[in-house]
């Protein structure tokens, strides 16, 4: 159905699942065999960081920005068929990068890879906006809250801005009695509703395991609905994971392997950890 490759996956408000968005579609793409790298363009507050065992030398596209590395040495291997770049999470290297070589790491990504996904800081700075027109198309995410639509339409506008196009909206956290039509929501802002992915708690539960969701609760409603996303944005049909039978919750286990992570919960705990102190050691970095 689509020839595009390169996606950006881009919000006006922060929190509304844009990560993972990116992280469960592209998971999903890479279970039914495309080659997907998911780039963490969101440089200021790394947020796939937490997928991948990253320790505080590690290279990230903070050094690929500032010209100290290739994009290969900024690549990690999450699952088969799935790599993710993640962005660092040390300010003084955020602030001596230049993001306009983003441009030649996506460049280099699209030749190597099926699809490539970029989670897009939210609001207006320059390095969210670069993204958005460096993309093929841009998937616009949001929760039904008026707040969260509202500051969608300044997404638009700065896709528009940046010469890049819109592919449609993603609603997530919906809820079944929710007041307000999706289709409605889709309609006022003038973009396809491209799908709606349902409240669901595997969702934050996914993360503190440091798994994708679609692996972590394959036939939960919100991986089910991330598995239909991929489809009706790129044409590819996905399976679900041939021992995702639901009946044995365990059975997920097996597919979930974190790049560096050991496969048992303690493991993957404890890279969770180490992340996640090296991301508060930046954030309270002066
Ligand atoms: P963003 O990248 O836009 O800031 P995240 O993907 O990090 O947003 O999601 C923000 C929070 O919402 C996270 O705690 C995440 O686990 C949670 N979340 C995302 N999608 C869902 C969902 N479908 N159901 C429940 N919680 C969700
Ligand atoms: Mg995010």
């Amino acid at each position: 159905m689509s020839h595009e490759t390169v996606y950006a996956i881009a919000s006006g408000k922060g929190g509304v699942g844009k990560t993972t968005t990116t992280v469960n579609l592209g998971t999903a793409l890479a279970e039914a065999g495309e080659r997907v790298a998911i780039v963490d363009t969101d440089l200021g507050m790394a947020n796939l960081a937490g997928f991948v065992s990253l320790t505080p030398d590690s290279t990230t596209l903070h050094d690929v920005l500032a010209g100290d590395a290739s994009i290969d040495d900024a690549t990690y291997r999450l699952a088969d068929n799935i790599v993710a770049v993640p962005s660092g999470t040390n300010l003084d290297e955020y602030a001596e990068t230049s993001p306009e070589g983003l441009r030649d790491a996506v460049e280099e990504l699209r030749s190597q890879f099926d699809y490539v996904f970029l989670d897009v800081g939210a609001g207006i700075s320059h390095e969210t906006v670069l993204p958005l027109g460096l993309a093929d198309a841009v998937i616009l995410v949001s929760t039904p809250e008026p707040a969260a639509v509202h500051d969608t339409k300044k997404t638009i506008e700065l896709t528009d801005r940046s010469g890049g196009s819109v592919a449609g909206l993603v609603l997530t956290r919906t809820h079944p009695d929710g007041d307000i039509s999706h289709d409605d929501i889709a309609d006022r802002l003038e973009v396809p509703l491209l799908g709606t992915i349902p409240e669901d708690p595997a969702a934050r539960d996914s993360v503190y395991a440091g798994t994708p969701l679609v692996v972590f609760e394959p036939e939960g409603p919100a991986a089910i609905a991330y598995r239909r996303l991929a489809t009706t944005v790129t044409g590819v049909e996905v399976p679900v994971p041939a021992d995702g039978d639901g009946d044995d919750e365990t059975d997920t286990e097996s597919t979930a392997t974190v790049a560096g992570a050991a496969s048992d919960d303690d493991g993957r705990e404890a890279a969770h950890d180490d992340v996640s102190s090296a991301i508060t050691e930046a954030e309270s970095d002066p």
